[in-house]
């Protein structure tokens, strides 16, 4: 039996790999998206509909148009630094416009819902790697929003009976094996894609002094200065997500339920350009700059709990497959950005 999942966010970077997976196992997608920040084509023709999640008028519309089994939750605003100067859009966006969705779907009786939620709610861990038993005490306001929401969810479950499945997720990189989606954020912050523009901007004859590559700090309290991250693939990801769903399907009553999604790694700053060598065989030009505010030292999952209890293992645990299907990518896809 074919089921009518709802995928908020879909046309941006994790939602476009998710459409395309859920879309090949068997689900009926439906994108809700503002294409604010996502692309019209990443959607590789599923149903889109456009709208925003905060404006309740378009959420009753959509609820009213299709018979949602569950709904998977992208729709957000991501990017730690600009969360530290406009947290008002933060709040937004990523509390009230899931608090539009959430109410919509209890207004159609839809209850199960899978939570793009982050390793950002931990802030500065206590100890590592970071299991899900630790503290959330995030330091900027993007980790706040989603831990809001985390909380929501809760709330919910024992108020409503909502089901929900929240996956933290450490540090998304990667695109499709097949070549057709990749990772495009206009304005590009993040640090695989920031690397291998500089790969592309050498290879095509770029000067190393004018290198606009940013290592954010290398005085950290960590082996090499330069802050560490767990980077998991968007495929891995995404497969989490089928067994998330999966989970909210199987079972009547999940409750609101939190998994951490990574693959149990380190990677520091420095490791992520020299494995960007490696891979493209190009040497690449870098600066120290300041750290960048909001930036704790080091982010490294357990996610054992998702292992065991979705019956899930990530595919790609070393970082060089990742660099690998991203290089392909914007190498076909982003020669713009190496003018
Ligand atoms: N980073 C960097 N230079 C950049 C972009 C990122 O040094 O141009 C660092 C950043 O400080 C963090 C890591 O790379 O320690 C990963 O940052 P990214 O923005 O990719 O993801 P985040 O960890 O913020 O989710």
């Amino acid at each position: 039996m074919s089921k009518t999942v709802l995928v908020s966010g879909g046309a941006g970077y994790i939602g476009s790999h998710m459409t395309q997976m859920l879309r090949n196992n068997g689900y009926d997608v439906v994108v809700f998206d503002n294409l604010e920040r996502g692309n019209r084509d990443a959607t590789l023709g599923a149903e889109l509909v456009v709208g925003d999640l905060t404006d309740r008028d378009s959420l009753t519309g959509l609820f009213g148009n299709y018979a949602f089994d569950a709904v998977l939750h992208f729709a957000a605003l991501a990017y730690v630094g600009e969360s530290v100067n406009s947290p008002d859009i933060y709040y937004r966006n990523n509390v009230v416009g899931t608090l539009n969705l959430m109410d919509a779907m209890r207004a159609h009786n839809v209850d199960k819902l899978v939570f793009s939620s982050t390793c950002a709610t931990y802030g500065v861990p206590a100890s590592l790697p970071i299991t899900e038993k630790l503290p959330q005490n995030p330091i900027n306001p993007y980790g706040w929003s989603k831990l809001m929401v985390e909380q929501m969810l809760k709330d919910y479950a024992v108020g409503f009976g909502f089901n929900s499945v929240a996956l933290r997720y450490f540090n998304a990189a990667g695109c499709a094996t097949d070549g057709v989606l990749g990772e495009r954020h206009d304005p590009e912050t993040h640090l695989i894609p920031l690397v291998l523009f500089e790969a592309l901007r050498m290879r095509d004859g770029g000067n190393e002094n004018d290198t606009g590559l940013m290592v954010f700090g290398d005085d950290f309290d960590t082996p090499d200065g330069t802050c560490i991250r767990d980077y998991i693939h968007v495929n891995d990801l995404c497969s989490a997500h089928v067994k998330a769903l999966g989970l909210l399907q199987q079972q009547e009553q999940t409750g609101a339920r939190q998994f951490n999604l990574g693959v149990n790694r380190g990677v520091s700053v420095l490791e992520v350009i020299r494995a960007c060598e490696s891979v493209t065989g190009i040497t690449i030009p870098y600066k120290i700059a300041p750290r960048r505010a909001g930036d704790p030292p080091e982010l490294v999952s357990d996610a054992s709990l998702a292992m065991q209890s979705l019956d899930w293992k990530p595919e790609f645990v070393d970082i060089r497959d990742s660099i690998e299907h991203a290089w392909k990518w914007f190498s076909q896809h982003r020669p713009d950005k190496a003018a």
